[in-house]
């Protein structure tokens, strides 16, 4: 990259504060941000900083028309406390898919990997060192001209936060196949980690919550019929020894954390096949009793075992067993933390920036 990232430090880290056993999910932040703007057809200035409140014209078109996408992903620690980071390369090039779809500007490869190794570098006192927890990372670009008209926007911020999270609640979880509310149409943002689909996944999901489940599983737009994804997973069954997963048809996040998990479950000699699923298969694969295992994938949990899935006036339940699942999050996770050997090239070591005072 041309630009070099200036770094700030703050004089007072409120790392002390944090009970590192006891972390509220999502409230805590680290001490830093990075930060550049794009102006006049670049990115500009970046920069790591303290974090603090970032002044916004109330006509920012971010808070308009939405313009504002985001990636996930975690910095863990391994062999002699070096930080992690986990295929950050997909990151950047999935956060570029979405900028272009949304009308927004791409980000340079570089410059995301960079960012994101640097503000890590920086605040690498803050990943947690217990199994299953990590710093977890949140890029983040939205359009702040102040405008009103609908058009694409001419500014934009590329942030990049971070919080702490402890390990995630391993509980298993309850799905609604949901038939009214969908997530993503073919030709629309389903494919995108842009802001405005979540918006719209939070009525249905709050419903289901209601209903006694934990997250929607969606169903595709034209016909109620295919099996998508969950909230902000990807999902995977395994029936009678083999692996099915939706395959990605334009409408379906193409999870980083499925693609690595497609490749674990071959290495260790499990078919998989990615394909058109229906939910009525699902049903009557759980019926016969072919049923083994389902669970979803993403980088906020890696792995979430599925306990049960509600369709219409049905509950089907899963078996309580999941030995395949247990084992694909303990790899998971080791891979993440060098226990394991990363056969894949997945992990990158990044440079602790220390503190010159
Ligand atoms: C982020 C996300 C996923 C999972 O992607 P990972 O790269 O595995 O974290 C799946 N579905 C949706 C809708 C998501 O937003």
């Amino acid at each position: 990259m041309e630009q070099q990232i200036k770094i700030t430090r703050t004089s007072d880290s409120r790392l002390k504060d944090v009970d590192f056993d006891n972390i509220p999910l999502g409230t805590v932040f680290t001490d830093h941000m990075f930060i550049c703007e794009y102006e006049n057809g670049s990115w500009n200035n970046p920069r790591i900083e303290p974090l603090e409140l970032i002044p916004t014209h109330p006509a920012a078109m971010a808070l308009h028309y939405g313009q504002a996408i985001f990636e996930g992903m975690k910095a863990t620690v391994g062999n002699d406390n070096t930080p992690l980071l986990f295929r950050p390369e997909e990151n950047a090039k999935r956060f570029n898919h979405s900028a272009r779809r949304m009308g927004m500007p791409t980000v340079p490869e570089s410059l995301f990997v960079e960012a994101v190794a640097k503000i890590v570098g920086v605040e690498h006192s803050w990943i947690p060192p217990m199994e299953g927890s990590a710093l977890y990372l949140r890029p983040f670009m939205y359009a702040d001209e102040p405008f009103i008209g609908m058009r694409a926007a001419t500014s934009y911020k590329f942030i990049v936060i971070c919080s702490p999270a402890g390990p995630f609640f391993t509980k298993k979880i309850r799905l609604y196949a949901e038939t009214e509310y969908i997530r993503a149409a073919d030709g629309g943002t389903g494919e995108a980690k842009a802001a405005g689909n979540y918006a719209a996944a939070i009525l249905p999901t709050e419903k289901a919550k209601a209903k006694g489940y934990d997250q929607v599983l969606w169903l595709d737009a034209n016909e109620h019929k295919y099996v998508q994804e969950v909230g902000t997973m990807n999902i995977f069954f395994k029936v009678e020894g083999k692996f099915i997963t939706p395959s990605t048809d334009g409408s379906i996040l193409k999870g980083i954390t499925r693609d690595s998990v497609i490749t674990l479950l071959k290495d260790k000699g499990f078919e998989v096949t990615e394909r058109p699923i229906t939910i009525d298969e699902v049903i009557e694969f759980s019926k016969q009793g072919k049923l083994e295992e389902a669970f979803g994938t993403g980088t906020a949990v890696a792995i979430a075992m599925v306990e049960a899935i509600g369709y219409n006036d049905e509950v089907i339940t899963l078996p309580s067993e999941n030995p395949v699942s247990q084992d694909m999050k303990k790899t998971m996770d080791e891979i993440k933390t060098q226990k394991q050997a990363d056969n894949h090239g997945w992990i990158i070591p990044v440079q602790v920036e220390e503190e010159v005072s």
